[in-house]
């Protein structure tokens, strides 16, 4: 088994983006901006926030970083995304999910002006994507593509089955497949025979939001295996059932464990590649989220991309 190490993967893709803004830089005394718009203040929304923020200063992105109260109203912030959408000084437009319920999501992505939309979730993207056209792709199914060409794994011609349809994650990557030349099965929580559709993969995506839904019965041996799960445990009898004395020793510490949707000790014995929680999928994500930046500043000004 070899781990598809994700961690060290974005960070060459990170080096890349880097590289591009500073020669960028030089040439038109300008580098992309992503604005982030964090509404409310769920913590875990502002990890992620933070870590996107980060990121953007460690390859010489400008962030714009508006946080806005729980209660405001809808119009409002649909006019803070019109202002940024205006704004020539901003490229990327992201809008941290999940937003309060009184507030109608798909409304306000779809406000968000598609060469804007680096999370590639506009209707438009997500249009060109079934198109089979270029686009501003989703970044963590975009990641998990780009991560299996770093390993040389072909998709033409495999078995890929993903377990979830969301369309963060499960029914674009179903699209990047096929682009790749897949044969693709979609299931989800009303799928029957899960465990036999899924031992038919030869690629198998899990993207449940489910500890260790996917055991050893769920895979063919020599398959690929891909989590994108990201689930915070505090159970420490399966903490230290899925991870050793480790898992044990971060619940003590940190009051919880992250795993994925595969139980990672026992299915990296059957699986020829597989993808760790945390350092698998999660760092991918935000690094596409940079190259999206990057590519939204090029269309925008009309620099060709490679
Ligand atoms: P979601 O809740 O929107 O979708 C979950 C999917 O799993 C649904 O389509 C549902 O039908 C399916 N499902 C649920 N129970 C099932 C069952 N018993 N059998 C078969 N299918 C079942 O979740 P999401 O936004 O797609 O996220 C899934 C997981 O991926 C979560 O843990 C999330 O935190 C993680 N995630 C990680 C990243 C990353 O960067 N690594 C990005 C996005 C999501």
């Amino acid at each position: 088994m070899e781990k598809l190490d994700g961690k060290k993967i974005s960070e060459k893709f990170l080096f890349e983006v880097k590289k591009e803004v500073e020669y960028l830089k030089n040439r038109l005394n300008k580098s992309p901006v992503l604005a982030t718009v964090l509404v409310g203040d769920n913590p875990a929304s502002k990890v992620y926030v933070s870590r996107k923020i980060k990121t953007c200063q460690k390859v010489g992105i400008g962030s714009m970083d508006i946080k806005l109260p729980s209660s405001i109203r809808e119009g409002d912030l649909l006019n803070e995304i019109d202002r940024l959408n205006k704004n020539d000084d901003v490229n990327g437009i992201l809008v941290q999910l999940p937003l309060p319920p009184h507030i109608d999501v798909e409304k306000v992505i779809s406000f968000i002006s598609p060469i804007k939309d680096v999370d590639g979730f506009h209707p438009v993207n997500l249009g060109n994507l079934l198109r089979g056209n270029d686009s501003l792709y989703p970044c963590t199914p975009f990641g998990i593509i780009k991560l299996l060409k770093e390993y040389d794994i072909q998709v033409e011609g495999k078995n890929c089955v993903i377990i979830g349809r969301s369309v963060i994650v499960g029914k674009p990557l179903a699209l990047l497949l096929l682009k790749e030349n897949g044969t693709v099965t979609i299931c989800h929580s009303k799928s029957k025979n899960l465990k036999e559709i899924s031992k038919s993969a030869d690629i198998l995506i899990a993207a449940i939001g489910k500890p260790g839904f996917v055991t050893p019965d769920y895979v063919k041996k020599g398959a690929v295996v891909i989590d994108v799960g990201i689930n915070s445990i505090s159970d420490k009898n399966y903490a230290f059932r899925i991870k050793g004395e480790v898992g044990l020793k971060s619940i003590e510490k940190k009051g919880y464990l992250l795993v994925g949707d595969v139980e990672y000790k026992t299915v990296s014995n059957i699986a020829s590649y597989i993808t760790p929680v945390p350092g698998g999928v999660g760092p991918l994500t935000i690094s596409i989220l940079m190259e999206n930046t990057l590519k939204a500043f090029k269309l925008q000004r009309g620099i060709k991309n490679d």
